[in-house]
């Protein structure tokens, strides 16, 4: 059996190879290594392939959600509403704006941001929501948006987990991940699911007037050379990685159909047993995956264990030589750069919960059936005995 890996990059390499190798070469000879014609087109491309009117590259995913924040013109002390239960980036550059997090609770099934939190946690000041679309399938959006109208909010859907899944309105319609609400950022970081050799991130937006500031923010605020008219960043998606991206880019949707498919085979492996909770679908696909399925990309393939112990589990299986990961082990409300008084234990019991039951299990586009037997056997042994 090849070694189970978290993620196999070099795998996915192995298939791409020769594209990648040559467009690395034409960059190189190029020496257009900043702002060079393979970034441009990758932007193009990728705008296509999502349907969106704008997309602005950048130079990491968190740099997307601080410069989507800032095109905004969000100022300190408006407060933006996230989830409790997610990667730090979101809650940190609402921070370092000087802007005021105000996390709130998640649902239990799918991980995503409740919706009665956030209306309990809308006050004057609330300027816009933050939905991170977790571990791969779109947070609500139709009730996210029908909340931000109401109060003329801001929806930034951090959509760094998430690239390439496809959101299922009441009425049937569809849209792409990241592109449904203001504006959506995403990261390109080598292990996500458009991952580059590298950093890299994208900002998305149908907005030309936003699109047109975003620009110029990270740009240190130039819309004319030496011009600066706003205070911007100096963010940007080196052509080595549009490279990476662009070749990678075609590849994506059976780069998801492949994560979907190992998530099938693990969803069947555990249906009989008591202490496992397999993931929800929570929009649009029922209850299982289906062979149409495009709605959950699965960058991580998360279980919740009902009285199993969690760390026992996870150290058995590093034993084993079978990776996993818990993501994520400590409330945002509970690390101390975002602890606050105004937080209250009673409203985060979903988090509290979720935190001690949850573990992702090795997912990649490389996973086959024996290394995915062979992780779901030992998992079900270890809670049988
Ligand atoms: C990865 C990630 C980010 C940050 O992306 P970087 O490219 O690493 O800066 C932000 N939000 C979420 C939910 C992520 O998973």
């Amino acid at each position: 059996m090849k070694k189970i890996q978290m993620v196999d990059l070099k795998g996915q390499y192995a298939e791409i190879k020769d594209t990648i190798n040559t467009s690395f070469q034409t960059v190189i000879e190029n020496t257009a290594f900043i702002n060079g014609p393979m970034v441009h087109e990758f932007q193009k491309n990728l705008e296509a392939y999502l349907g969106v009117k704008h997309v602005i590259p950048c130079a990491n995913g968190t740099d997307a959600l601080q410069i989507a924040m800032m095109g905004l013109g969000l100022k300190p002390g408006d407060e933006v509403i996230t989830a409790d239960f997610t990667f730090a980036a979101t809650v940190e550059v609402i921070a370092l704006l000087n802007l005021t997090p105000v996390l709130v609770d998640v649902n239990e099934d799918d991980f995503n941001i409740n919706i009665e939190a956030i209306k309990k946690a809308i006050t004057p000041k609330t300027k816009a929501i933050v939905p991170v679309h977790l571990f791969g399938q779109c947070a609500n959006m139709e009730a996210v948006l029908e909340i931000a109208k109401e109060h003329e909010l801001f929806v930034i859907e951090d959509n760094a987990q998430a690239i390439g899944a496809n959101y299922r309105f009441k009425d049937g319609s569809k849209a792409k991940a990241g592109t449904i609400g203001d504006v959506g950022a995403t990261s390109f970081f080598p292990s996500k699911n458009l991952g580059a050799y590298g950093d890299g991130g994208a900002i998305f937006t149908n907005n030309d007037d936003l699109a047109h500031t975003l620009r110029g923010i990270v740009n240190h605020g130039m819309y004319k050379r030496y011009h600066h008219d706003v205070v911007g960043v100096n963010s940007r998606l080196d052509s080595l990685q549009a490279a990476v991206l662009d070749a990678k880019l075609p590849n994506l949707d059976s780069y998801n159909k492949a994560r979907q498919l190992s998530a099938k085979k693990y969803n069947q492996a555990f249906e009989n047993i008591d202490n496992i909770i397999t993931p929800k679908l929570s929009n649009g696909c029922g209850e299982n995956i289906c062979e149409t399925c495009d709605c959950h990309v699965f960058h991580q393939y998360t279980l919740r264990l009902k009285n199993v112990d969690r760390d026992a589990l996870a150290k058995h299986l590093n034993d084993n030589g079978i990776p996993c990961g818990v993501y994520y082990p400590i409330p945002l409300h509970s690390q101390k750069a975002y602890a606050d008084e105004r937080y209250d234990e009673a409203d985060f019991p979903v988090t509290n919960q979720l935190v001690k039951e949850v573990i992702s299990l090795p997912m990649h586009t490389e996973l086959d059936d024996e290394q995915i037997e062979c992780i779901t056997s030992t998992i079900i042994k270890f809670i049988n005995e």
